[in-house]
């Protein structure tokens, strides 16, 4: 079974002399790993398309027993010479692939997800975003995986969130409430600031977060309370340099 897929390119490494494996997003069909072969060689077949960051069109196959992905042929849609000459740039990048490689795509998002990494990547190559970008891109990707809390009112009375006092969030119920609800003991008091900048990413995407400025104390919050929330429904948390499964 052949098909054509748009994918953006994870991953690659070499397992024989001339022949590679990658690991990419597909638009279609989530993380998938396929084998290139010939695939440092062959300009014809693959030129510019196998690094990491690329934005290609693959033509996708099986070998014949089907046991696993071959990749027939690329053309390059996008490179990213922007990212790949700035090394601050290339950190954020890699930050937001490497995200994407470790959470779990299924078919059913791997389209908004898709979007939401080339639009992620497009804002890195074009402007100049502040440290705190993949914290927001991955907020976003837990949002479309379907962990979406509601930051606009309270879970339990349903008034409006967004006056001057804090709220309280429940990390494991993904549930918000005012304080006159909350039960102090169950979550965790956050800023009203922090929820209108969660609540404003849940509704924009990466082209609105380049020209954010919000002030460090709640970016920091954000920081804090997202990666708790990933870290439980997700099973995500950043180890070092990379993510690892709890
Ligand atoms: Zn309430």
């Amino acid at each position: 079974m052949e098909l054509n897929e748009r994918v953006v390119i994870l991953k690659t490494g070499r397992f024989k002399e001339n022949d590679l494996w990658v690991k990419f997003l597909s638009s279609s069909r989530g993380v998938q790993n396929a084998f290139a072969f010939g695939g440092s060689r062959s300009r014809r077949r693959f030129g510019g398309c196998l690094e990491p960051f690329s934005q290609v069109l693959f033509k996708t196959g099986t070998n014949k027993t089907g046991t696993y992905q071959v990749l027939q042929e690329g053309s390059l849609v996008k490179a990213y010479p922007g990212i790949r000459s700035d090394l601050r740039k290339i950190g954020l990048a890699a930050n937001c692939l490497k995200f994407v490689e470790s959470a779990i795509i299924g078919s059913e998002n791997s389209r908004r997800v898709f979007e939401l990494l080339i639009e992620t990547l497009d804002v890195i190559e074009d402007f100049d975003p502040d440290d705190f970008f993949p914290l927001f891109f991955r907020a976003k990707v837990a949002f479309e995986q379907g962990y979406s809390p509601d930051f606009t009112i309270c879970s339990q009375c349903g008034k409006p969130l967004f006056s001057s006092r804090p709220v309280v969030f429940d990390i494991e119920k993904g549930r918000i409430s005012c304080v006159d609800c909350a039960d102090v003991r169950k979550g965790e008091s956050v800023s009203v600031g922090t929820i209108r900048t969660l609540a404003w990413i849940q509704d924009t995407g990466p082209s609105n977060w380049a020209s954010l400025t919000v002030p460090v104390e709640i970016r920091q919050e954000c920081f804090s309370i997202m990666d708790r929330f990933m870290a439980y429904h997700l099973g995500l948390v950043w180890e070092g340099n990379s993510y690892r499964k709890v």
